[in-house]
């Protein structure tokens, strides 16, 4: 575990080693990769390149991230799914049992997670009060793009809010239920049709900052699609500034990833004795290939690739935070919190450019960007089904931290090395958020491979 742990952060950093190399030969594409011939190369607003981040997470990242995550620290996830939805009141839910999700039992969870749901470690636990006053904005790295750097750098020169992006669930409401997260995989639920359609609906039309005249290509709510309309959104969306390019990239990289999964983990098979899931591959056809999307589903896969590469990010600039020697997952189990101590975090990264823009502009952008995604975060209770809503509110809070870490970037690095951090804190559910969310795009990346495998076994 210790080594799972702290080999992982010395992962993070080998990403940005290897995208220097990038530009390497692409694999020949075959008729049965369609979905993938347009995913390849580099990423737009990045300059890091798909086949280096297939290479780094398939092989290096993702089996360690799997093992961290079953640990007792990551496993346990303490969220209320009986908020009331505040946008509207006829939310129906489904009522599938694929839907349902088993809350843990007050004895499963280990004494010093439930004793300390909002501390990570007991000393931390003192501070809470003083640390939750603490954002600030942070930065990207030179895997994006020098546009992208040098407007997250402009978030970070302008913003001294301390708002969080989601807007978090009470976890002291009885409500607030631990759930074990390996025993509710996030997979093929069922939930469809024009009840999920108006959660996407809302969260695109209402929070990408897309006025009302601009339709979404292959919205299955708007009528007239088509070429023409393809072709506005996508200049519209060229249009944009960087930020809300990137606002739109991340929660599109975010639907690609969950419908990666629910085709990667699909209800193949049910009798009474058992249920057999595995991939669909047609599933993930209908929904990924470049014919049959009219060119959506590459253009979705590459979203999900940006997305992985801002919670990378997030995750190597908050290093700091977890090196600090009072820092700890803190389990009450002895030996595994001990094991969990962070060893060595052998990262450095070059940020030396600094972007002075309008201030009052690049402050209100920023404001604007956070106010969309806590929204977005509050319509994750109005999903009807419980286990997407699970993985929903789990997602959105563990890239609202990334986020919250990317604009934080000076804070974080003037924390003292050691004692009270009253500048920058994260709190157990945000870390247990920021590492499962990044765990599910990472294993989103690892089944595209697999797809690709059975896409080229069957023809
Ligand atoms: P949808 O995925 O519903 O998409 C609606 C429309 O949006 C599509 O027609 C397309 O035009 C467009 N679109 C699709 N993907 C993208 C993208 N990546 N970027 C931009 N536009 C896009 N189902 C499960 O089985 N398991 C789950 O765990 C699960 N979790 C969910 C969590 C949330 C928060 C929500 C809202 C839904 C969840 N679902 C889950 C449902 C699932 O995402 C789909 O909505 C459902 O399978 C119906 O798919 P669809 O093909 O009709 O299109």
């Amino acid at each position: 575990m210790d080594r799972g742990w702290g080999f992982l952060i010395g992962l993070l950093g080998a990403v940005w080693l290897l995208s220097s190399g990038h530009g390497e030969q692409q694999p020949p594409e075959t008729a049965a990769q369609r979905c993938f011939c347009q995913v390849s190369g580099y990423l737009d607003d990045c300059t890091c390149d798909v086949e280096t981040i297939d290479r780094f997470n398939n092989y290096r990242l993702f089996p360690r991230l799997q093992k961290l995550l079953e640990s007792d620290y990551f496993r346990y996830y303490k969220v209320n799914l009986k908020r009331p939805c505040p946008f509207w009141n006829d939310i129906s839910q489904c009522g599938r049992r694929d839907c349902a999700v088993k809350p843990c039992q007050s004895d499963e969870v280990p004494d010093g997670i439930k004793s300390a749901s909002y501390k990570y470690s007991e000393e931390a636990n003192n501070l809470i009060e003083e640390c939750e006053q603490a954002e600030r904005l942070g930065a990207v790295d030179e895997s994006l793009s020098e546009e992208t750097q040098k407007a997250v750098l402009q978030w970070t020169k302008h913003d001294d809010s301390s708002d969080n992006f989601c807007e978090a669930d009470d976890i002291q409401s009885p409500d607030a239920e631990y759930v074990d997260l390996l025993l509710n995989p996030e997979r093929y639920t069922g939930y469809k049709g024009p009840d999920a359609w108006k959660i996407w609906n809302v969260i695109y039309e209402e929070n990408c900052f897309k006025p009302q005249t601009i339709k979404r290509p292959l919205n299955p709510l708007a009528s007239g699609q088509g070429k023409l309309l393809t072709n506005t959104f996508y200049s519209w969306l060229e249009g944009l500034c960087v930020e809300k390019r990137a606002f739109y990239r991340l929660i599109s990289g975010l639907h690609a990833s969950i419908n990666v999964h629910l085709s990667a983990r699909y209800l193949l098979q049910e009798t009474w004795l058992e249920k057999k899931w595995g991939h669909n591959i047609t599933e993930f056809q209908q929904r990924f290939d470049g014919i049959l999307t009219q060119g959506e589903g590459p253009r979705r896969l590459k979203n999900l690739y940006f997305l992985y590469l801002i919670e990378l990010r997030a995750l190597s600039k908050v290093l700091p935070f977890f090196e600090r020697p009072d820092f700890q997952l803190f389990t009450g189990n002895k030996i595994q919190d001990e094991e969990n101590k962070m060893l060595s975090f052998p990262l450095h990264f070059d940020e030396n450019s600094f972007f002075a823009g309008d201030k009052k502009e690049a402050h209100k952008l920023k404001e604007d960007f956070r106010l969309h995604f806590r929204n977005i975060s509050r319509i994750m209770d109005c999903v009807g089904c419980f286990k997407c809503r699970l993985w929903g509110k789990l997602q959105t809070q563990g890239l609202g931290t990334a986020l919250k870490i990317l604009f934080s970037e000076k804070l974080i690095a003037n924390m003292p090395e050691s004692g009270p951090s009253y500048e920058f804190h994260l709190t157990r559910q945000e870390i247990v958020s920021l590492f499962n969310a990044f765990g599910r795009i990472s294993t989103s990346v690892k089944e595209l491979e697999n797809f690709r495998n059975l896409l080229q076994s069957i023809h």
